[in-house]
């Protein structure tokens, strides 16, 4: 038998209608864990950690969240771990869990698009793969994963990509690592390298914003987070790292305020790189102090630079561990 933790946050998978939609009943457990949801090799253990919807789920929950799950991946209580989680945020709290646990057994997230009362719905399928998945011991080798519709995710690249189809998480450029069919994991890819933090404490203690430039935008709002005091920032530009030329001077003045400025891209697939000269382009925000990041998402790169920052890591280090981006 393999025993697994289910530890439930809150999110649709939780919720029932009230008066005016759908929302979390606090008197209820409404996870649905009954009938052939679990496995027959499966015993479960549930732990609430919370019961929010996930736009209410901060940094601080997520670092607790975290600092759980490693308490219980060094217990030896269980063969593998699984964490019930709105959709909105669970791509964010499942990047920390991978960038922060060095777990050996399986740490899997989940969720539903669907709440029970609704045709159709997908949380009972969903956990049930997320409790096959964190079954295979071999699972953790891929850090943590993420199950929805059948498909096995790493929690690096998986994004929500629409609003409120059942298969709405996927990782673009990238695809899933495997898949759920009936009671099979078919493992397919491994990832050959992950961002690690270096081992540590988590501490998500820094201020960091996050500005998404457009056609004739970003300045204004960059201006606003340097003179804020954000630590650092994250800048989503256009195509391959490039911003409006306003926003490129904003960038300078963030830098010479003290704040850390990252470029990722507003693009869905693809790294930003130094490729082009001109008055905001990749190049000319590398020579205003700016590193560009790969090509991270802008939600998680915010994640990794509070993380870094949280425990002590210099400009130079987050340059270092940003260039293998
Ligand atoms: N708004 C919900 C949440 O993230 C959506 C969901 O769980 O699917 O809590």
């Amino acid at each position: 038998m393999k025993n697994i933790a289910i530890v439930s946050t809150g999110g649709t998978i939780e919720m029932l209608p009230g008066h005016g939609g759908l929302d979390i009943s606090y008197h209820h457990n409404p996870l649905p864990i009954q009938g052939n949801v679990i496995p027959p090799f499966v015993t479960i253990e549930h732990i609430r950690f919370c019961s929010v919807p996930s736009p209410s789920i901060t940094p601080e929950i997520m670092a607790q969240l975290c600092l759980k799950l490693e308490e219980m991946t060094l217990s030896g209580r269980y063969h593998g771990i699984v964490v019930t989680h709105g959709t909105d945020t669970l791509e964010e709290s499942a990047f920390l869990a991978d960038i922060y646990l060095r777990s050996a057994i399986p740490v899997v997230f989940t969720a539903a698009m669907r709440s029970q009362s609704e045709m159709g719905v997908d949380g009972p399928r969903n956990l049930r793969g997320a409790l096959l998945t964190a079954s295979r011991h071999e699972v953790h080798k891929l850090g943590v994963t993420v199950v929805l519709n059948d498909e096995i995710h790493s929690a690096s690249r998986v994004t929500k990509t629409y609003t409120s189809n059942v298969s709405s998480f996927k990782s673009p450029g990238y695809g899933p690592l495997g898949f759920v069919d009936q009671d099979r994991i078919l493992l397919q890819r491994k990832p050959l390298w992950r961002i690690q933090l270096p081992e540590c404490k988590l501490k998500l203690n820094q201020r960091v914003g996050l500005v998404r430039t457009a056609a004739g935008l970003g300045a204004r709002e960059i201006r606003y987070c340097a003179d804020c005091g954000d630590r650092a920032l994250v800048v989503e530009a256009l195509g391959r790292g490039n911003v409006p030329p306003e926003a490129a001077e904003a960038v300078q003045y963030a830098v010479e305020q003290g704040t850390i400025v990252c470029i990722t891209s507003r693009c869905y697939i693809g790294r930003v790189l130094g490729v082009y000269n001109y008055p905001g382009g990749g190049a000319d925000l590398e020579r205003r102090g700016a590193i560009l990041a790969g090509d991270m998402q802008g939600q998680k790169l915010r994640l990794l630079l509070m993380a870094s920052l949280g425990i002590g890591l210099t400009m130079k280090n987050i340059r270092k561990l940003f260039e293998r981006l």
